[in-house]
């Protein structure tokens, strides 16, 4: 649950500043957080329906060997588990399928399983790590959290199910290819929402990105990471991903140069707009790092932390270009820290 702070639109040389403050959870007709870890509020998935042509991927070849519909069918494997909070059956069955899927590729799989101290106690929780070695010392990390919501009947297609399956397929492509100068550790992040309340907190949240970025603290791998490219909420259909505002300057105009430079300067877009998300623990450890999101157009739907974040909300085609961004962005990279 990332947590919108304010936006701001740029008109020509007028900038309009909006303030728009989303407040998560105030809403009292939602459901209030369950304080039962064990509970997996299994849910009867509907059977995917077929995806209209306009939302079809490319052929992979079109968007840097990244294939968009392999990364809609892992979506709609991660939603066919459930909704997935922390410490649930159908987390660990999820974390499972990941970690096998990662393996099948041919990564490195390293995971970390930690206790979280949330306001309702200790939690369990499971960072999973793909890592591709480089020939270098320097390290791209790539970040996604599979957890959902603690909300009844909450599967997050898009809220963490959409740029799980696109770090996966991103697995899938980078294990399979040359070394390159760079390492490149692709990080599946437990604990990303809120565990204890609906509302987000500082304290309460960011769990699995709080513990990844101490332990490479700990360890000093810290040093040897060049940029952290974190995706949340990329699948829907017609996404508008906004220059979040915390998130490094020239990393988001590598990616947005990057974005217009393949023809997708309409979907990575030139608005500012501040979240707090999976990005800031490394923000605040002095690296460098973006957050690929569009929690606008989802809220404005009525779709965000609600029943109806379901896979029919879920454009193969945008999985395809967010994949194609990065995976170019990542090539970019390993150019510009060769
Ligand atoms: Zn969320």
């Amino acid at each position: 649950m990332p947590r919108l702070l304010k936006s701001h639109w740029v008109t020509g040389a007028a900038t309009v500043a909006a303030v728009l403050v989303v407040a998560c959870g105030h809403d009292a007709a939602r459901p209030s957080a369950s304080v039962d870890a064990s509970s997996s509020n299994a849910t009867p998935v509907a059977a995917p329906t077929a995806v209209p042509a306009a939302e079809l991927a490319p052929p992979a070849a079109q968007t840097g060997g990244f294939d968009g519909a392999r990364a809609y069918d892992q979506v709609a494997k991660l939603v066919a588990f459930g909704p997935r909070p922390p410490a649930s059956d159908a987390i660990r069955a999820t974390q499972k399928y990941i970690h096998t899927q990662l393996q099948g590729f041919g990564c490195a799989v390293d995971e970390d399983d930690f206790t979280a101290q949330t306001p309702i106690g200790p939690m369990a929780m499971k960072n999973i790590v793909a890592r591709i070695p480089g020939t270098g010392q320097g390290i791209i990390l790539l970040l996604t959290h599979y957890d959902t919501k603690r909300v009844d009947n909450f599967v997050g297609a898009e809220d963490g199910g959409s740029s799980t399956g696109v770090m996966l397929e991103m697995a899938r492509v980078l294990c399979g290819g040359p070394k390159q100068p760079n390492a490149v550790w692709i990080a599946f992040l437990d604990g990303e929402e809120t565990q204890a309340t609906f509302e987000w907190s500082d304290t309460d949240s960011v769990y699995g990105s709080r513990e990844l970025a101490a332990r490479l603290a700990v360890s000093g791998d810290i040093k040897r990471v060049r940029a952290v490219i974190l995706a949340d909420m990329v699948g829907q259909k017609d996404p508008h991903f906004p220059r979040e505002s915390d998130s490094t300057k020239w990393l988001k105009d590598l990616v947005w140069s990057t974005a217009a430079r393949l023809g997708y300067k309409d979907v990575f877009v030139s608005q500012d707009e501040e979240v707090s998300d999976d990005h800031l623990p490394f923000l605040h450890r002095g690296v460098a790092a973006v957050d690929i999101i569009d929690l606008d157009d989802y809220t404005n739907q009525g779709n965000w932390h609600t029943a109806s974040d379901t896979l029919d909300k879920i454009s193969p085609r945008s999985l395809a270009i967010t994949g194609h961004v990065i995976l170019e962005s990542v090539n970019a990279l390993q150019a510009k820290f060769r």
